[in-house]
């Protein structure tokens, strides 16, 4: 009934195909939001065709469409909700999707897999052209121990600033971690660090299993209860869903309330050492930085233009930027497991508009982008640094 009804609402007004990167790199229509949402509109008898699987499968739900949208739809949210009624394998490495989405779930099973599984020992011992090293080279090691030494898991810290990482940065790349508690100390904050906080939820949200991310979201607001100021992220699509926890608590009154107050204290790193910190970093060499845009920061109007401002206040350092704007990386979570092929040809225009600049290093604000960076310069042998906008910032302070 309610998909009827926002179908009704489409205007048919092809906004949305303008933006989608997704049809940029494979152009049809049902691939489109306007797709989509036809699509939505036809009624349903039985489970979902294999088709309409693949169709709805096909979007990294960056919100480009949602922020054109005449009508404002709320795309996206109807994407997982089709998801929501897949059986539960599905599109390429649909076993392996699983799987990651389960080890994302469980903070304790994936701190058991680091600290077994991944090391630079066993890394190596892979073939050379192996996708699986390539990924996994890309990971930072002796991983467990960097993070629980350097942000302190578990303590509180006397004052009332809380850190929210990410399973990126708390267990695979824990140099974003240590950057940002450095930031802090550098600005006068300690952190606390809740132990017991694990996934945000948005691989469980994304695949449609709302059940799992509401699990997820009430073990994180259970985690940060026990203060009450500001939660700081380093990761734009973590935010962007720790943001939407009210969303999945709308049935449930009381808990709806704790989740609006978490959500009213979620604040992206740059943000927060914006307003609050008179941090004048310097660069040792000159440097022409590129700021890549994460989607989740860029569509949903949470300070786009706060990583830019921060760079600007660093000495020696030039920011570039492209005419044709920013551009989608084709990370997308799971999507880029899903969906190699596509995934690779958005990241590909979005290389050829990074190096245009010609940018010594290539910095972004998200643990996904960064990752897509990370692999996409290793891949093609891209003549520039990638690194996370935390990390550079604190080293121009150290
Ligand atoms: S969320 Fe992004 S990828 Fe998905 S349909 Fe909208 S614009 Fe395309
Ligand atoms: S932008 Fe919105 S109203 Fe226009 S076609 Fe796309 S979904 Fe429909």
């Amino acid at each position: 009934m309610v998909d009827r009804a926002i179908d009704l609402s489409c205007a048919k007004c092809g906004a949305c195909t303008v933006v989608c990167p997704v049809f940029r790199v494979d152009p049809r229509e049902s691939l489109t939001a306007r797709g989509k949402m036809h699509l939505l509109s036809l009624p349903f008898v039985g489970a979902p065709s294999r088709h309409f699987q693949d169709i709805f499968s096909q979007c990294l739900l960056c919100g480009a469409c949602e922020q054109a949208c005449s009508r404002h739809l709320p795309i996206t949210t109807l994407i997982t909700r089709a998801r929501g009624r897949f059986p539960q394998f599905y599109g390429a490495h649909p076993l392996q999707k699983t799987v990651v989405r389960k080890v994302l779930a469980s903070s304790g099973l994936l701190a058991n897999l680091v600290r077994a599984g991944i090391s630079l020992q066993r890394i190596n011992a892979l073939p050379v052209r192996s996708g699986l090293r390539l990924k996994l080279g890309l990971l930072e090691a002796p991983v467990a121990e960097v993070v629980e030494k350097e942000t302190c898991y578990g303590g509180k810290t006397g004052n009332d600033l809380s850190y929210f990482p990410g399973c990126l940065a708390r267990y695979l790349q824990p140099s974003v971690a240590a950057a940002t508690v450095r930031l802090a100390e550098i600005a006068g904050y300690s952190l606390d660090v809740p132990a017991a906080q694990g996934c945000c939820g948005l691989a469980a949200r994304a695949a449609g299993r709302e059940d799992e991310a509401r699990e997820l979201a009430w073990n994180n607001i259970q985690a940060f209860a026990e203060s009450t100021g500001p939660i700081l992220t380093s990761c734009a699509s973590c935010s962007s869903h720790l943001a939407t926890y009210p969303d999945l608590f709308q049935d449930d009154p009381e808990k709806s309330v704790k989740a609006r107050e978490f959500a009213g204290r979620v604040i992206e790193f740059c943000t927060f050492f914006l307003e609050q910190s008179d941090l004048k970093p310097s660069s040792r060499q000159a440097l022409k930085v590129f700021y890549h845009d994460p989607c989740h920061l860029r569509h949903r109007d949470w300070g786009r233009d706060n990583p830019r401002k921060l760079i600007d206040r660093i000495d020696n350092v030039e920011r570039v930027e492209s005419p044709a704007g920013p551009q989608c990386c084709g990370q997308g979570g799971l999507f880029q497991l899903g969906y190699p092929e596509t995934s690779a040809g958005i990241f590909q225009r979005c290389a050829d508009n990074g190096l245009g600049c010609a940018p010594d290093l290539v910095v972004t604000t998200c643990s996904g982008c960064l990752m897509q960076w990370q692999q996409g310069k290793v891949e093609h042998d891209l003549p520039l640094a990638v690194s996370h906008l935390a990390i550079l910032l604190a080293d121009c302070l150290d």
